[in-house]
């Protein structure tokens, strides 16, 4: 056996998206960032449809706008909803991208950080899946550092004290990654 080598993500040559064995569906719920600001922050979540519910097509079919509100009782008040992150990292470390990094995708909402609203325009988002209510993966850590790693080496300003979670940029309205992201974890193995 040959091992691989180099980083596990990176970019296809010339675009905002990576080469496999990142996963692409692309979203149509993104546009062009203002002016031609790179990412400044990276803003990380989590998701689960129905919550705490892992596995499945919902989070892929609610960024592309083919939720079906009759699935389950808690979509009808979501599938409406015109939302998608960059990525999604799911329960086994898998990487799903869904907009080109170099546009806006629309995961933020109502936010600010670094002393600025319409956190969209300025960052890059990272789903986990998972919920409040319990840990999530060590696969998802190490797909997760690598993706921030991969995303570093385009810009460097993206260090550590870059990195937030959805409810420090949204604290009235937002509770996640929730209690149980690490972020420790996580600092180790970006060193
Ligand atoms: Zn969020």
């Amino acid at each position: 056996l040959i091992e691989q080598s180099g980083p596990r993500y990176c970019f296809k040559n010339g675009t905002g998206w990576l080469r496999p064995p990142a996963i692409r569906i692309p979203s149509p719920n993104c546009d062009d960032r203002p002016e031609c600001c790179a990412p400044e922050a990276i803003i990380i979540h989590s998701i689960s449809l129905p919550t705490c519910c892992y596995g499945g097509r919902f989070i892929e079919d609610l960024f592309g706008n083919r939720l079906s509100a009759d699935a389950h009782a808690t979509f009808a008040e979501i599938a409406p909803l015109k939302v998608s992150s960059h990525f999604l990292v799911r329960r086994g470390g898998h990487l799903i991208q869904f907009v080109d990094v170099g546009k806006r995708a629309w995961h933020a909402g109502v936010s600010r950080c670094l002393g600025r609203d319409k956190v969209n325009d300025f960052s890059i988002g990272i789903e986990l899946e998972g919920c409040d209510y319990e840990s999530f993966t060590m696969e998802q850590y190490r797909s997760l550092a690598d993706l921030v790693r991969t995303l570093r080496a385009k810009w460097p300003n993206l260090g550590s004290e870059r990195l937030f979670s959805h409810s420090d940029i949204a604290p009235e309205r937002k509770t996640d990654p929730g209690p149980f992201f690490d972020w420790h974890r996580l600092h180790v193995l970006l060193q």
